[in-house]
């Protein structure tokens, strides 16, 4: 350990002892140091390991992959525009709460967190090789009410992590598009089909990369398709999906 490191677990212990580390969703304070979540919130939420869709991330059997290779059998018939998705843990109970509270309830310490779950899920699409980092867009009214972009957050702290350049307005939702919860897969795609673009400022840098599209939570995949399909006309080489939740509709 170089006196650089030991410098920074000083200076982490004695914060631990005037501020006990506490866990993020729930706020029990937590023993170990570094940790995020206490034992019991990190217990409810379902980790996706392998083997899942290598397009939409969603937990496949032994036998669905033996049988179809890495995707779905809904990846297969309608394949997504974007090219690899991982997502850290599905959406249920526990994730619902912790991601909520990011969206919804100004808890923007929960970012760092969901990017450290994020980074091990998202490894192999997080190389170093000149990709960059874009969040999907809120629209501008959105923005002014939450006052932040929660994807955004997320995709800056897992840029510093992994060393990465962000871009975190290089995507513009063009008009305010109604909920899209309750509506059917369809529906969704429809109200989502041209409604992201690339800023004309990003249009060059763009050209020939390749990018990770950062989000909190894949549903439908409607968002994601359309941020792919827009960053894809401009040149982008490929465009991978990485988010903290993956819903499961059935
Ligand atoms: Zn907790
Ligand atoms: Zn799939």
């Amino acid at each position: 350990m170089d006196w650089l490191n030991k410098g920074k677990q000083l200076g982490r212990n004695v914060l631990d002892w005037l501020v006990p580390p506490s866990c993020v969703s729930c706020g029990t304070e937590i023993a170990a140091s570094g940790g995020v979540l206490c034992g019991d919130c990190f217990a409810g939420l379902r980790f996706i390991h392998a083997p899942f869709c290598d397009a939409c991330a969603i937990p496949i059997t032994q036998e669905e992959m033996a049988e179809r290779g890495a995707l779905c059998a809904e990846c297969e018939i309608r394949p997504p525009a974007w090219h690899r998705g991982r997502a850290a843990f599905l959406y249920e109970r526990q994730a619902r709460t912790l991601l909520m509270g990011l969206k919804y309830g100004g808890r923007t310490e929960r970012a760092a967190a969901l990017a450290s779950f994020m980074s091990q899920a998202g490894d192999d699409l997080l190389v170093s090789d000149g990709r960059v980092l874009i969040p999907v867009p809120v629209h501008r009214g959105r923005l002014w009410q939450r006052g932040y972009n929660q994807a955004a957050l997320i995709a800056n702290h897992l840029a510093r992590r992994r060393g990465l350049t962000c871009y975190p307005d290089a995507l513009h939702r063009q008009f305010r598009t109604a909920a899209l919860a309750g509506r059917s897969r369809h529906g969704r795609y429809q109200q989502m089909a041209g409604a992201i673009t690339v800023r004309p400022r990003y249009r060059d840098l763009l050209r020939g990369r390749s990018v990770v599209v950062v989000d909190d939570i894949l549903t439908t995949g409607a968002t994601a398709e359309a941020c792919a399909k827009a960053l894809l006309e401009h040149e982008c080489i490929s465009v991978d999906i990485l988010v903290a939740a993956r819903v499961t509709l059935t």
